[in-house]
């Protein structure tokens, strides 16, 4: 991947037919505010999703869609609840139809991608969804880098309060050191 193409956002509406006429591959990148649903996902998606997806007609003369796709996200651990990196790839291998009969008549191997055809396709949402569908059901981090290693040694696990959630601990800091700075002025 060149410099070049790795920084070009990749568009969000195709021309699903006549790319894979075409043979048209799109390479580069999706910003996260474009990912909603990741979003709201993880904890942050850390920087643009990379994307490359290509249309062509396979051997079969089906339409087809293939793509990858590489995200670097926070998730939660659910050990000690701060959040760990993680590297999110997914894959994508659908067979483009344009009706509900071309999609029961699709191998069974293969996935279908049903689409209207005068509509130009969400490209977004398709990586999106499988972005989705490739993220961890839960996470933990490595038990020598958690934080939560040697606290639950009865084996109960009790839930910790989880810190980020609550907005006014901020705002409690924030008091107390007006206090330390009105009262002491030492740090
Ligand atoms: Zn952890």
């Amino acid at each position: 991947m060149s410099t070049a193409s790795k920084t070009s956002v990749i568009p969000r509406k195709v021309d699903a037919l006549k790319s894979c006429t075409q043979g048209a591959t799109y390479e580069g990148i999706i910003m996260p505010q474009d990912m909603p649903r990741l979003s709201a996902a993880v904890v942050t998606i850390q920087r643009e999703v990379a994307a490359k997806v290509s249309f062509f007609r396979d051997e079969s003369n089906y339409r087809v869609v293939t793509g990858e796709f590489d995200a670097l996200v926070s998730v939660q651990c659910e050990r000690c609840l701060s959040a760990l990196d993680y590297d999110l790839h997914a894959e994508m291998d659908l067979a483009i139809v344009i009706s509900e009969l071309q999609l029961e008549n699709l191998p069974k191997e293969c996935e279908g991608w049903l689409l209207d055809e005068n509509t130009d396709a969400d490209l977004y949402e398709a990586i999106e969804e499988e972005l989705l569908l490739a993220l961890p059901i839960v996470s933990y981090h490595d038990l020598a880098d958690c934080s939560a290693q040697g606290q639950y040694s009865t084996g109960d696990f009790e839930e910790p309060v989880p810190e980020k959630k609550n907005p006014f601990a901020v705002l409690g800091r924030l008091k107390l050191a007006d206090k330390a700075d009105s009262t002491d002025k030492e740090s």
